[in-house]
């Protein structure tokens, strides 16, 4: 397995620095290849600009069209450049962050940004009257896994189905689907740490076995069954799930899953 680490906590002695080390630790003593982009500490660039695109930056500045343009000829920024080698290396991908406003850190939602570009990682594939891209389930990265390996303050039952956070698989939606899944990863179910804050001394060590048996596991783990774009369960080019194909009281983001 060749993993790629993105990780995106300010702190090196954090509990999410200690999950990415651990990680790192127990892939690498399995026999697998890990790579890490450390966010924080590689100084990472979180926001678009024409920067990134360029002598394919055009005025007015056409964050679609460019980054496609820039992609396309070999002009995006080489830091930009840099990520999507890993990806394109990795066959794992774990993100590693703690959850902020119930979603991802601001410097991660900046590497998606910037990395997953027009003709990377959306506007893939024919746009037609017949078919609406390779995407959700096809794209430019099928065949990879990824895995978000989430630290969140509030407990369990606050993100249960009736919690008042709201079910935890509807606030990462939209990275696991909306995100991951978009240009083709499988996404494995997450790996979520409530609680976190008060976690301690005598807590760690079972958070860490949990997350070592994940690790291990990552190859033989069942991805989330999100239902593919392009093969029949929704109408084109309205791209609505077709009637009837619902389980019974099923609604939501829960509709995209075949079962
Ligand atoms: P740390 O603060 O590094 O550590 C947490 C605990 O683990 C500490 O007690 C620490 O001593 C212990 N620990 C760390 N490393 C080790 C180790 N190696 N061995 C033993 N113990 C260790 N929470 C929500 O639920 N929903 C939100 O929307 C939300 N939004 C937030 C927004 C912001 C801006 C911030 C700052 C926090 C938010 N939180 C939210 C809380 C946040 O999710 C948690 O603070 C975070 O997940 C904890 O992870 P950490 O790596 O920062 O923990």
């Amino acid at each position: 397995m060749k993993t790629l680490i993105v990780h995106a906590h300010p702190e090196p002695r954090s509990l999410n620095g200690a999950l990415k080390d651990l990680a790192v630790t127990t892939l690498r003593k399995a026999g697998h290849e890990v790579r890490v982009s450390d966010l924080y500490a590689m100084g990472w660039n979180a926001v678009v600009d024409a920067g990134d695109f360029g002598s394919s930056a055009s005025s007015p500045l056409l964050a679609v069209a460019d980054s496609g343009r820039a992609f396309d000829t070999g002009t995006l920024a080489p830091d930009i450049r840099a990520e999507q080698e890993k990806l394109l290396w990795a066959d794992t991908i774990i993100f590693q962050f703690p959850l902020w406003w119930y979603t991802m850190p601001a410097i991660l939602k900046g590497w998606f940004d910037r990395v997953f570009t027009y003709h990377f990682a959306y506007g893939v594939g024919e746009h037609s009257d017949v078919k609406y891209g390779e995407r959700f389930g096809e794209g430019t990265l099928m065949g990879r896994r990824g895995l978000l390996s989430v630290t969140v303050g509030g407990r369990e039952s606050h993100y249960a189905p009736r919690g008042i956070n709201g079910p935890i698989d509807d606030l990462l939606f939209p990275i696991q689907h909306g995100i991951l899944y978009y240009p083709g990863i499988d996404v494995l179910p997450p790996f979520v740490v409530y609680n976190a804050d008060r976690i301690d001394d005598e807590g760690f060590p079972d958070v860490a076995k949990a997350w070592e048996q994940r690790l291990l596991t990552l190859e033989s783990a069942e991805p989330i069954p999100f239902r593919r774009q392009n093969f029949g369960d929704y109408e084109i080019p309205a791209l609505e799930l077709k009637e009837g194909l619902e389980p019974a009281g099923r609604s939501g983001f829960g509709l995209h899953l075949w079962s």
